[in-house]
């Protein structure tokens, strides 16, 4: 299986040099014999410690690291963008249980659990941390330890336990309050066992496509990841969540998954629990509500927010440029000449990418709330004539970009730039730094910052 997946490596934090698959020979644990390399490259570097400026450092050149340095090349870099995981047999990276059983027929063996890893609407980053750890390949500290490694050998989350798999998941009194947590809050009443026992029950109850079924096994696999994410930071940065911080991500991150689903219509009927706990519609008969929230751009990436309104004979643009925690950098919002309002749109978004080049921000992610402006750019539709000179300024900006993309953004996700186009917005200007600390504009930046979620009407 490992040989199926890698890894498109963007900012290459987060990726383990040694203990993840993003060399194109597989994973460098598995490859090398002789551990004193770990003196030279620490086990806990990750690939962004030895890649810098998309180069990859002298350290490469010792005699030991030869065989890896030479098919490096082959390497996915996709720098600027966040890391993904690749699902090789497949020209889209995704992954499907066609192709898996394909793939799988004859060179890797089948265990139990890989349907309860690898199913379609699975979180990619999640499945592989599951997966691996159901193989014992997470490098916990017995597994360190075995390979004459040194490592402090109590769990880091309680500090109590010798840390194992079986400890992490979930005999840990850490690990074990979070998993028995969300078995409650879904009416779960039974007792925490560890990993292949939970992942046994789950397999017997979690058949099929319902609601319910699919939220515990995305809850079980973000269980894993976001432990293990947890013990990772306690070693490695010397940061530390409470549980109860760790319960949080874990049903955020698997809400926002379950309203994708159910938004795409790829999702059961929820029962009440479930409907109640991550607000999902289970309305038969009535449109299920649907939910929408402002995304973050990737490290190294900005993304502009653009917006136009047009009211009783006066015509306005706004935008704002954030940053990928979503902090606020620049700003306009200017009062300009009436035209049909896809114009003005197209207008926004020029003057956001024009503000963007001009402070020197060359990888952008574009999104306004006009579908329409959004697919002439993409040249889905036919550019008006009235737009070509727009659209000509337009292009040329954009072919100067290191990377650009446009999206089109759901007009209840985009409050902020909606607000700075209007004509009485007291802030105007063609390129601002953006201090609007005392506007309530700023209380929508911060909430779109920590991914609130906003109904579509
Ligand atoms: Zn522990």
């Amino acid at each position: 299986m490992e040989k199926l997946i890698c890894y498109s490596i963007g900012d290459g934090q987060n990726i383990n040099f040694w203990n993840q698959p993003w060399h194109p020979d597989g994973t460098l644990v598995n490859l090398i014999t002789d551990s004193s390399l770990f003196t030279n490259i620490s086990r806990n570097a990750n690939v962004n410690d030895i890649l810098q400026g998309g180069i990859w450092g002298p350290i490469l050149n010792l005699p030991q690291l030869h065989v890896l340095k030479s098919t490096i090349d082959k390497a996915i870099l996709n720098l600027g963008n966040s890391n993904e995981v690749i699902w090789k047999p497949k020209d889209d990276g995704k992954f499907s249980i066609k192709s898996a059983w394909n793939s799988s027929s004859e060179k890797i063996p089948k265990p139990p659990w890989t349907l309860s890893v690898w199913f379609p609407s699975a979180i990619p980053k999640h499945a592989f941390t599951c997966w691996q750890a159901l193989w014992g390949r997470l490098l916990t500290a017995d597994r360190l330890i075995r390979m004459g490694i040194q490592a402090l050998p109590y769990c880091p989350l309680c500090t109590h336990g010798s840390e194992s798999i079986n400890h992490l998941f979930f005999r840990c009194a850490y690990s074990k309050w979070i998993w028995h947590s969300i078995l409650t809050k879904l009416n779960i009443r039974r007792r925490v066992k560890d990993i292949t026992d939970e992942e046994t029950w789950i397999r017997d109850h979690c058949r099929g496509k319902s609601a319910f079924a699919m939220a515990i096994k995305l809850l079980w696999h973000a269980s894993i990841y976001f432990i293990w994410f947890e013990r990772n930071s306690r070693i490695h940065s010397n940061s530390r969540s409470h549980k109860q911080q760790v319960l949080q991500n874990i049903l955020h991150t698997v809400k926002i998954k379950l309203i994708f689903l159910q938004n795409e219509d790829e999702l059961g009927t929820p029962n009440p629990i479930c409907s109640n706990l991550f607000n999902l519609s289970n309305q038969h008969n009535q449109k299920a509500q649907r939910w929408c929230y402002w995304k973050k751009p990737p490290l190294g990436k900005v993304k502009i927010n653009s917006d136009a309104s047009l009211t009783a004979g006066n015509a306005g643009i706004g935008g704002i440029v954030r940053n990928h925690e979503g902090i606020g950098i620049r700003f306009f919002s200017l009062n300009v000449e009436v035209e049909a309002i896809h114009l003005l749109e197209l207008k926004a978004i020029l003057q956001g990418v024009v503000m963007a080049s001009k402070n020197h921000l060359r990888n952008i992610w574009v999104e306004s709330d006009s579908q329409t402006a959004v697919n002439i750019i993409l040249k889905k539709y036919q550019c008006p004539w009235r737009a070509i000179s727009t659209l000509a300024k337009l292009n040329i900006i954009l072919s100067d970009m290191e990377s650009w993309e446009i999206s089109h953004s759901w007009r209840e996700a985009n409050t902020v730039a909606d607000y700075l186009s209007k004509i009485d917005c007291p802030f105007k200007g063609e390129d601002m730094v953006l201090g609007l600390a005392h506007s309530p504009i700023q209380q929508v930046i911060d909430m779109d910052s920590i991914g609130t979620l906003y109904q579509r009407m």
